[in-house]
């Protein structure tokens, strides 16, 4: 039973993010997709919106599950007995980051490997942040997001 953990702040999750999670679907027998209660960045939506949405966006996938975790990731996924972390790489610009991530983290747990998924390069250009501020300005953001999300994002922000 190989299981991959796939963490993010999903604020919310984009078309981008499902397809990195169908991607990891179909190469571990597990996923756990989980949810940061501790974002560096201010979150539009409260834990328990993100996690809910997360969970509909994906019901009806196969070997996927949906938690939260706080503090370190690592732990978390030693919890989940998970063999590997993934993330998704949009473009180079996600690397610098990525990069120094995923050696820290090693660094905190040798045994776990970090995988990069490239989505379908038609959601290169999504990020929840742009997301937020085209809802925000009340743009149609249906094509880059689930309908779950869509209709979260009109609830907030009409
Ligand atoms: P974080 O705050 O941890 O970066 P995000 O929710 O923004 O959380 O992203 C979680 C992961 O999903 C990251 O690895 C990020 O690079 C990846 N990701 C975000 N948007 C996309 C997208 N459009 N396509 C593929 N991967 C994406």
């Amino acid at each position: 039973m190989r299981t991959a953990i796939y963490p993010g702040s999903f604020d919310p999750i984009t078309n981008g993010h499902v397809d990195i999670v169908k991607r990891a679907a179909h190469l571990f027998d597990r996923v756990v997709v989980t949810v940061a209660v501790n974002t560096t960045k201010r979150p539009v939506f409260t834990l328990d919106e993100r996690v809910a949405m997360v969970k509909e966006a994906l019901a009806g996938a196969t070997g996927v599950e949906v938690t939260a975790f706080e503090g370190l990731l690592v732990e978390s996924a030693r919890q989940h007995k998970a063999a590997a972390l993934v993330r998704g790489l949009r473009a180079v610009s996600d690397f610098e980051y990525e990069f120094q991530i995923a050696l820290m983290n090693r660094k905190l747990a040798g045994e776990i490997e970090t995988v990069f998924l490239m989505p379908s390069e038609k959601f290169t250009y999504l990020s929840s942040s742009l997301i937020r501020e085209l809802a925000q300005m009340k743009a149609d953001v249906s094509e880059f997001v689930p309908p779950c999300v869509v209709r979260e994002l009109r609830a907030k922000f009409g």
